[in-house]
């Protein structure tokens, strides 16, 4: 059976904001054979965008003029190998890959249960929280480049820095080996039920938002720099500021794309004028106005 391929797919359904056009092109594989086939038959078919659980991705409204490749379901699994590390698929939900780790009694990967994407986006964006991150859990990563070469990427190979990485935009990460520390298995449920209590008092739940949408600057939290500088009421048509966590910019369920790329402008002025801070997108912002 073959993987999906789609024309003027709407981005909506796949992103967290739930907002955004339509891809040219959608492309669902089910194998690495397959995603070799498509890049080697559609070189002119205009951009390629990885998408993984779209939790950190805000789609333009005009959409995608080229091809969003979303790995299909055969690159969801979790495995442990002989010596004691776990392979992962890049489309496997990282709360997944946490529950799978506490099943085998491996610590040091509970911070994954709080982030709601994918083990491909959370390599490229070295996710994290409570001290924790990808760079500390990834041995390496096997990936495909977009001239259909596969390659393997070891950990001290990659500049992992402060939510992001250095490997650049041309590949599809297809699978990661991670490292665990034998431990208690209470233990490690108590670790992350810990880690997800903290999550639910900071930050809301069930909204429709990508997280933080700026990084925090050296030594400053984003979310204090928003608040002192007065922008906690601010809205766009149905964009507004979280009330539990202004970093967290919201889709009220009315929202464009450019309602909230407007925000993120008019929040990052204000902080500036207040502040002298250029605050960072953490979000990322694809496709055509
Ligand atoms: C409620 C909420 C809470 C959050 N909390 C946190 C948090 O505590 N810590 C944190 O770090 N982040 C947090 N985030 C942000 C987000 O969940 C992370 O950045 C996450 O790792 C993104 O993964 P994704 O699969 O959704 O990536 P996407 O949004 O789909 O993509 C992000 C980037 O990764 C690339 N990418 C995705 N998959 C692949 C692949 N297979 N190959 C190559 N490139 C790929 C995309 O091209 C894009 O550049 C939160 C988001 C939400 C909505």
């Amino acid at each position: 059976m073959s993987g999906v391929i789609l024309n003027n797919e709407k981005l909506k359904k796949y992103n967290w904001f739930n907002l955004g056009g339509s891809a040219k092109i959608f492309f669902k594989p089910k194998s690495i054979n397959e995603i070799k086939k498509f890049l080697e038959n559609n070189k002119d078919n205009g951009g390629i965008h990885i998408l993984g659980a779209g939790s950190n991705t805000i789609f333009r409204d005009g959409g995608y003029d080229g091809t969003v490749i979303k790995l299909g379901n055969s690159f969801s699994y979790t495995k442990i190998l002989s010596d004691g590390n776990i392979e992962v698929g890049a489309a496997t939900l990282d709360k997944k890959v946490a529950n799978f780790a506490m099943d085998n009694s491996l610590t040091g990967l509970e911070f994954l249960s709080c982030i709601p994407g994918s083990i491909g986006g959370a390599i490229v964006m070295n996710s994290g929280c409570y001290g924790h991150d990808m760079s500390k859990i990834v041995i390496s990563f096997e990936a495909l480049t977009f001239d259909g070469k596969l390659k393997s990427f070891k950990a001290n190979e990659i500049d992992f820095f402060y939510r992001g990485s250095d490997f650049g935009e041309n590949l599809i990460i297809l699978s990661a080996k991670l490292k665990g520390h034998k431990a208690n298995k209470e233990d490690i449920e108590k670790k992350q039920k810990n880690f997800l209590d903290l999550k639910k008092k900071s930050q809301p739940s069930n909204i429709k938002t990508c997280g933080s949408t700026f990084k925090n600057p050296n030594n400053k939290k984003a979310w204090e720099l928003i608040k002192m500088s007065g922008c906690s009421n601010f809205s766009i048509g149905g964009a507004r500021l979280s009330e539990h966590h202004c970093n967290f910019f919201l889709n009220d369920g009315r929202a464009t794309s450019q309602d909230v790329e407007s925000l993120i402008r008019k929040v990052r002025e204000r902080v500036f004028l207040k502040t002298g801070v250029n605050l960072d997108l953490e979000i990322k912002i694809i496709g055509k106005k």
